[in-house]
């Protein structure tokens, strides 16, 4: 299957899912979206109210802080693709229950295993414990790790940074280095860890980031 099918395909299955109990409150699901052959891939924790309305992912505050924060780096919210932990937004925003993103991880790693990104960001705690678990985001935020090939870089949320305005400057150094470990994760060998017919059915991914 193309890329573009499967995360098709995922959307479609996310939108009618049951499997845990956020389905019940949920206005629309949010998959994520992005250009299927984006070289980044950010995660983040769930979607909040204007997510829930809409079905796309940081369209609320949070979502122009990391706009204003990606064109600091040159970027635009089309380059990359924007995905959460959970599909279906917490009820009050409460934070996602264990069983929650146990039930919804399943979509996550078939949007990471289809998109390939070189690199992952994730924002905030949750999405960070996904690939560093019992890790403390204020002593690893900023750093890079190889994660099955993939430099993975943990932040704090946007959504964190609006609330508490001290960490702002914190948040804006990281993104800074962004382009720094884009280009360095370009440079190393290409991670394949879908099936090798599937392989053979990709076109080649552009370098299209800077
Ligand atoms: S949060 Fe994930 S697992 Fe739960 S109902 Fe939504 S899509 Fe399904």
């Amino acid at each position: 299957m193309k890329v573009e099918e499967e995360l098709k395909q995922i959307a479609q299955e996310v939108a009618v899912c049951t499997r845990c109990n956020l389905h019940y409150s949920r206005k629309k699901a949010v998959p994520g979206e992005g250009p299927a052959n984006a070289r980044i891939l950010f995660i983040g924790e769930g979607p909040g109210f204007h997510e829930n309305e809409q079905g796309r992912p940081f369209v609320g505050q949070a979502g122009k802080y990391l706009d204003e924060l990606l064109g600091k780096i040159g970027m635009k919210r089309s380059d990359v693709f924007i995905a959460n932990v959970v599909k279906c937004r917490p009820p009050g925003n409460r934070d996602p229950l264990p069983e929650e993103l146990s039930a919804c991880s399943e979509y996550l790693e078939r949007q990471i295993q289809a998109i390939n990104p070189r690199v992952i960001v994730t924002l905030g705690r949750y999405s960070m414990a996904r690939f560093v678990p019992n890790a403390k985001i204020s002593e690893i935020h900023g750093q890079s790790m190889q994660v099955k090939g993939r430099l993975v870089v943990a932040m704090y949320h946007p959504a964190a940074a609006l609330h508490q305005g001290s960490l702002k400057p914190t948040l804006e150094r990281d993104f800074s280095q962004l382009p720094q470990l884009i280009a360095r994760a370009e440079q190393a060998p290409v991670y394949e860890d879908r099936p090798a017919e599937e392989k053979q059915q990709q076109p080649p991914k552009q370098l299209n980031l800077f």
